[in-house]
């Protein structure tokens, strides 16, 4: 270790500086015997430096940072000494969740980018469905019965669609109105045949153990009949119930109940399912049935979302009769 020599007028107050080994950045320039004067600022510097060294830190929190120059080890003056900091060996990532979040999705780029493009496109996939299914569902609520036929026969896609969007639907509610429909017809004899009048993807036919006629206007089955039920082949006087189940789309209901009062036996039974809101008026649907020849058993209008309907066929009107056309308000299903 080398002594250095201190001029005289410093003899007050001076101290004797040993250098211990620096392996900072001092330029060669630098004079030697300002060091001693610079040691006592230079602590003071430090002091500052180290206040907005923490400054800095606050400031790029949460954000993983590789060694630069400012966060290395920086040498400091302890009594007369220049040290060099140790190293903190514990050194801790001080990282804020959502700075880690960004940071583990940074290190798995790749597959969490695709996993976000999957669920993306199942996402559109999803809307486009549902939009397409609201927009069959309007269709069938507003046109005739052989528009609705057409509508089908034209697109051949669009039945699939529709009930792949009744069933989304369905799950939202907190019944399946068909369910309570199966439990009400299980009460009756097995040896009783049923016509289940719209019947979709023909679950009624395989969840009771009667004979079941399954129609629709699509066949999505081998023992499902596609027809508009307004027009069945069925032969006349052949049912002892007829199902509906929100099924009494379109505008001409009349049509398919003057159809129902034909292949009734006398006797024979409706049972009708339907959205609520669908009804202006309960009183004005049961006489518009009453027309078709039914005779009001029973009804449920208190479950919230659907009304139940029991008539019973009372007359033998046939076709040629004259009614004024009637129908329901559409059910329009909102948006996903
Ligand atoms: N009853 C079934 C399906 C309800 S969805 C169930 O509860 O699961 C309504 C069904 O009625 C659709 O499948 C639709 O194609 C059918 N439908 C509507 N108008 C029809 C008509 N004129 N003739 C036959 N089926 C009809």
């Amino acid at each position: 270790m080398k002594k250095f020599f201190v001029p005289s007028k410093w003899e007050k107050n001076t101290e004797t500086i040993k250098f211990a080994t620096f392996k900072g950045n001092l330029s060669g320039n630098e004079n030697i015997g300002q060091k001693a004067e610079d040691a006592k600022t230079k602590k003071k510097k430090n002091k500052n430096k180290k206040t907005k060294q923490k400054a800095k830190d606050t400031s790029t929190k949460g954000i993983a940072s590789a060694p630069t120059p400012q966060n290395t080890p920086i040498s400091k003056v302890k009594g007369g000494r220049i040290e060099k900091k140790k190293k903190n060996k514990k050194q801790k990532l001080q990282l804020t969740p959502a700075a880690a979040q960004a940071a583990v999705e940074l290190l798995n780029e790749t597959p969490n980018t695709s996993r976000a493009r999957e669920s993306l496109q199942s996402k559109f996939k999803e809307q486009l469905m549902g939009g397409r299914f609201r927009f069959l569902n309007e269709q069938l609520y507003t046109i005739d019965s052989l528009e609705a036929q057409q509508l089908f026969q034209e697109d051949p896609d669009a039945f699939g669609a529709y009930h792949e969007g009744y069933r989304h639907q369905v799950e939202k509610w907190p019944l399946n109105p068909l369910d309570r429909i199966v439990k009400m017809i299980r009460k009756l004899p097995k040896s009783l045949e049923i016509g289940d009048f719209g019947c979709g993807e023909g679950k009624l036919a395989k969840s009771i153990p009667n004979k079941v006629y399954s129609m629709d206007l699509v066949s999505c089955r081998d023992d499902i009949l596609a027809c508009d039920m307004a027009n069945t082949s069925l032969p006349p006087q052949t049912l002892d119930v007829a199902v509906y189940c929100l099924s009494l789309m379109g505008i001409n209901l009349n049509d398919y109940l003057l159809e129902a009062n034909r292949v009734l036996k006398m006797g024979g039974l409706v049972y009708i399912a339907e959205i609520q809101s669908r009804f202006e008026n309960v009183y004005s649907f049961i006489k518009c049935l009453e027309g078709c020849g039914f005779e009001l058993v029973k009804k449920d209008v208190s479950v919230k979302l659907f009304y139940f309907f029991q008539f019973k066929k009372v007359a033998n009107v046939g076709k040629v009769v004259r009614l004024k056309p009637f129908s329901l308000k559409p059910c329009l299903y909102r948006k996903r």
